[in-house]
């Protein structure tokens, strides 16, 4: 048997085989600068054990992850009235895409694609005075890491290029779904895109996903067992932009992936897992993350250690 710190280290010097494939983002300059040559790997087991491999604590842009963090502030304030504003279901779009939007009279199928979350922000908006101020001391408190900022670079170049995105806010606030201004609503959605966060603070700090919504950090739940359930099963459904059926088939665990290289997912009941490299495939999806979570999943299937955390895995089932 090899311990789970072990077979994290395994999966480092796997996953490294597969830097070389794929592109960093290169949308805007800040991430285009990113060294495709990073892999890094975070586990968090429900009892706040932490294992690591490869550059776990060096922060990196979250981007798209901040999403499950929108949406689980939007929930906490809103409940299920969030569900006009904004769908539930898998887009088949492209996650920026402006065509179904105006199809769908302003609608966004889901919460995780951009459309979704930038009305998902304008709740926030409306809710807090500084939305992406309390979004990140949320990061900071799960996650029991008081340095994490927001990257001013990155927030500003995702500005600078907002062209699109702006064009998703205007068209929903055109047809009624935002009822802040645009401005305020796309800083506050590209503030907390632009949150700098490692492996280790995003295992930590999305574990409540894994633990029926209680977060250890806090002592006490941060939302409902049941909530933790349903955004599980909207990340199942819609995490991983329009690839999520070909990451369900092979990985099958709810997961966020974010144009940083950053993929986070969840096992319910048993821990959150955060694998990180910069080069995309065609999805947006981090190739060699992807690959370390496939592996990830598959010692599970094989092993379920006493307290509900990984610890082993035979070594002869080693592919
Ligand atoms: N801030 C990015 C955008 O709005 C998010 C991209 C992503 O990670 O999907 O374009």
């Amino acid at each position: 048997m090899v311990t789970l710190q072990e077979w994290l280290e395994e999966i480092d010097a796997r996953a490294r085989t597969r830097l070389g494939t794929g592109r960093v983002a290169d949308y805007i300059p800040a991430l285009a600068e990113q060294k495709a040559d990073r892999f890094g790997i975070a586990v968090c087991t429900n009892e706040g054990d932490i294992y690591t491999a490869g550059e776990a604590q060096e922060p990196f842009s979250i981007q798209s992850i901040a999403k499950v963090f929108l949406l689980t502030l939007a929930l906490r304030v809103q409940g299920d009235a969030l569900w006009e504003r904004v769908g539930l279901n898998p887009s088949g779009m492209p996650f920026n895409s402006l065509a179904q939007l105006e199809a769908e009279r302003g609608k966004p199928r889901n919460p995780f694609i951009n459309a979704g979350a930038i009305a998902v922000a304008d709740r926030l908006v409306s809710a807090y005075a500084t939305p992406s101020k309390h979004l990140r001391d949320v990061a900071r408190t799960l996650s029991g890491n008081a340095s994490i900022r927001i990257d001013a670079r990155v927030r500003e170049s995702e500005w600078r290029h907002r062209a699109r995105n702006a064009a998703m806010a205007y068209l929903m606030k055109a047809f009624g779904n935002i009822d802040n201004d645009v401005d305020q609503v796309l800083d506050a959605y590209f503030s907390c895109c632009a949150l700098a966060m490692s492996c280790v603070d995003l295992a930590r700090a999305l574990n409540y996903l894994a633990a029926d919504g209680h977060a250890r950090a806090i002592g006490a739940p941060f939302i409902a067992p049941d909530l933790a359930r349903k955004i599980n099963s909207l990340l199942f459904t819609c995490g991983m932009y329009d690839a999520a059926g070909d990451f369900a088939y092979r990985v099958g665990l709810p997961a966020k992936s974010g144009v940083g290289g950053g993929i986070v997912a969840i096992v319910p009941g048993r821990l959150s897992v955060c694998a990180w490299s910069p080069a995309l495939d065609d999805s947006g999806n981090s190739v060699a993350a992807q690959y370390a979570l496939e592996l990830i999943a598959e010692t599970l299937g094989h092993t379920q250690a006493p307290g509900g955390g990984l610890a082993a895995r035979p070594r002869q089932h080693a592919p």
